[in-house]
């Protein structure tokens, strides 16, 4: 019945139907039915006259009309009439279609009004009303609340606006019965929840009687389609746990506990252990491990990963590390290679710079085992390179990187290796619940102890000389500072000449011989940008001028101030992202935000933002805030955040609720085979299009 063409709906015409398609992309009854109301007017009473007041917004009433005039010329010109009822005279105003009202509007007669009041010079009116004859019939209202649906300018050409969508959906409504529409969820969860049956549900989201019969319609309509959805990732979840294989790490041996106990040099902190416990739970049951590991800027995600890449070498397996730039990949390698300098663990890296005679070494180590360990970056998935028994890759710094290039590295070895993949991006717990739901999750919400909290201040530009001078005072106290510079334009070629005039505006503030710069950009050949990073870190400059290339990872616990040029043009994460550079070492460390002196609003709250907290997550929750979900990268077409009703931003409540619903489900019935959740079942198998069941079973 619902797959039923919408063209056969009475009221439709073949034109209307073509609209329809093409505008709201409504195909069939089903389609319609879920094409919902943006709002609704309440027509259920009819006040008087009388009753109206200076707070009254939208009213209907009903009355005798009279003097009907035409008054003004040209632009001005408009038809006003008085509407009369025992109590009191409302005056009715038409700008449009005066013609049409002159015509059809009789004085005299009694009629039904509805429509905004306004005030001028204390006068009640209203401006266009919608009219019509009074009828016997309608001396009691409406008795539900007209739903008004979103429509566009040739439907409403074709006489099918906000509310006449509405009459073809009540006459759908009155063709259909409850058993079009279903129960899809168990009996205990609409008992337990309280919640509106499915066929309700749909009656009342378009046609509530009052506004919490609507409000009941719609959380029940909400909570089916987060709970569906996780449901739908649960069972993901669970296939992939029963039908992939992982390499077993069924002991903790000698690297792992020589390391710990004699090199680790420092205590863990509290976050740091409980991932640990996670990964090796994940990593003992012979399943493949997906991870998701997000710890904010500076939590110690590197040694979580170095404890794990020797969990690995002790149950006989090759491990690697994968970085998304260069610099972070090499800097990675120094990192662990001065941590295990005393251990007898093989470690290289393999980069695109790789040196052919050095390339063809680790390649061999890699084949024959010989190495336990290789960083590097995207060089790693390249055909070439082969593993003799790959049981670990970790991730660095890209949770966008995809389930296709994740399956390259599966494809490395006979039993897939396990992943973690980690980064310092805060993902907002919701989004992480939709839109990486298929993944398990851990979160370092806890930084290694003695840090000290970073200072961020906002100055514009009139204040730069101070800022200069700042920095100066700083240098000259021996620390070291980084001064960032956006892409801004759509032009590489502009941005980097905003990159050098600063840089030559930078220079002037600190001359050679007493201060040296490094300047690193996109444009640099790597071995250049590797050099002048390099110089930085061993403190040879003290200043390192740079577009967002050292935006993720990189380590320098010396400097202690980022200066973020244009502020204003940077999204949230990417600032918090940036400072999260400072605040490495023992040293207090500031973050300036230099902008314009004018800036919008959006602008405004971020760099709010970012003076008031230091905590990722905030930071997270304010920027999905400020730009949808939408909008957050490589989301967009996961599906996973394709929500009618449901938001993830907003319902937050429901979709904890939901998943929570949905996990103690599948725990009990992974199958969905007892009697209750055949109807869940069956509603996913049906479900338009393939739905995961149909790869489950
Ligand atoms: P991120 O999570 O941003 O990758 P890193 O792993 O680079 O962070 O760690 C940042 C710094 O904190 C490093 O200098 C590291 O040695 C140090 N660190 C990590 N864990 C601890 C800890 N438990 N106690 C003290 N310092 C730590
Ligand atoms: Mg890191």
């Amino acid at each position: 019945m619902l797959d039923s063409p919408i063209e056969y709906l009475k009221g439709v015409g073949p034109l209307k139907a073509d609209l329809l398609k093409k505008e709201l992309s409504i195909f069939t009854f089903s389609d319609l039915l879920e094409h919902f109301p943006n709002r609704h007017v309440d027509k259920t009473s009819i006040s008087a006259i009388t009753d109206i007041h200076a707070g009254t917004d939208f009213i209907q009433t009903a009355g005798i009309i009279d003097n009907i005039v035409i008054l003004g010329e040209k632009r001005s010109k408009r038809l006003v009439a008085q509407l009369r009822d025992r109590t009191g005279t409302i005056e009715l105003c038409w700008f449009q279609g005066i013609h049409w009202i002159e015509k059809n509007i009789h004085a005299g007669k009694l009629y039904l009004v509805f429509g905004k009041v306004a005030f001028f010079n204390g006068k009640a009116q209203i401006t266009h009303p919608e009219i019509e004859p009074w009828v016997a019939e309608t001396a009691e209202g409406k008795n539900f609340l007209e739903p008004v649906y979103p429509t566009t300018e040739k439907l409403k050409a074709k006489g099918l606006n906000g509310k006449q969508i509405g009459k073809l959906t009540m006459a759908l409504i009155e063709m259909i019965s409850p058993k079009d529409i279903p129960e899809n969820l168990p009996n205990h969860i609409l008992e337990n929840l309280i919640l509106l049956s499915r066929w309700e549900a749909y009656c009342f989201i378009h046609f509530p009687k009052n506004q919490l019969e609507y409000d009941k319609a719609l959380y029940r309509l909400k909570f089916e389609e987060f709970f569906v959805a996780q449901v739908k990732l649960g069972l993901t979840r669970l296939r992939r746990h029963k039908h992939s294989k992982g390499a077993i790490f069924e002991k903790v041996g000698e690297y792992f506990n020589t390391f710990y106990t004699k090199y680790l040099p420092f205590e863990l902190t509290g976050a740091q252990k409980r991932v640990l416990k996670e990964i090796r739970t994940d990593t003992g049951r012979g399943i493949q491990m997906n991870r998701l590991l997000q710890g904010d800027v500076g939590s110690g995600k590197t040694i979580v990963a170095l404890l794990t890449m020797l969990l690995a070498a002790d149950n006989g397996y090759q491990s690697c590390l994968m970085a998304p730039t260069e610099i972070l990949a090499t800097q990675h390698f120094l990192g662990l290679s001065e941590l295990l300098k005393d251990m007898p663990v093989n470690i290289r890296l393999l980069t695109g710079n790789t040196k052919t005679a050095a390339r063809r070494e680790i390649l061999s180590q890699l084949a024959e085992g010989s190495l336990h360990m290789v960083t590097g970056t995207h060089a790693l998935i390249e055909d070439p390179v082969v593993f003799k028994n790959l049981g670990l890759s970790i991730i660095d710094e890209q949770h966008r990187f995809g389930v296709a290039q994740r399956a390259k590295l599966w494809a490395k070895a006979a039993i897939h290796p396990h992943v973690l993949v980690m980064t310092a991006t805060p993902i907002p717990r919701t989004l992480a619940m939709t839109a990486y739901g298929d993944l398990d999750y851990s979160v370092m919400d806890e930084l290694p102890p003695g840090r000290k909290p970073i200072t961020t201040v906002h100055r514009n530009e009139m204040y730069r000389v101070k800022v200069m001078d700042f920095i100066r005072s700083e240098i000259d106290h021996g620390r070291q500072a980084y001064i960032i510079f956006p892409l801004i334009e759509e032009s590489e070629k502009l941005d980097y000449e905003n990159l050098m005039d600063g840089y030559e505006h930078v220079k002037a503030f600190f001359p050679e011989p007493k201060y040296w710069i490094s300047m690193v950009h996109g444009r640099q050949p790597a071995d250049i940008k590797e050099t002048n990073m390099k110089r930085f870190v061993k403190g040879d400059t003290q200043i390192m001028v740079s577009t967002t290339v050292i935006e993720v990872g990189v380590n320098v616990p010396n400097a202690s101030i980022m200066v973020i040029e244009n502020a204003e043009k940077f999204g949230l994460s990417q600032l918090h992202q940036l400072r999260g550079r400072v605040g490495r070492g023992s040293d207090k460390s500031y973050c300036i935000l230099l902008t314009g002196t004018k800036l919008n609003n959006d602008a405004r709250e971020r760099i709010k933002t970012m003076c008031s907290t230091n905590d990722g997550f905030k930071i997270a929750e304010k920027d999905l805030e400020l730009r949808g979900p939408g909008d957050i990268e490589g989301t967009r077409q996961s599906g996973a955040l394709n929500f009618k009703l449901a938001n993830i931003i907003s319902d937050k409540e429901i979709l904890e609720k939901a998943k929570k619903e949905a996990e103690m489900l599948l725990s009990k019935d992974e199958e969905l085979s007892s009697a209750e959740n055949l109807i869940l079942k069956n509603y996913l198998l049906h479900k338009k299009g393939k739905t995961v069941w149909s790869k489950i079973s």
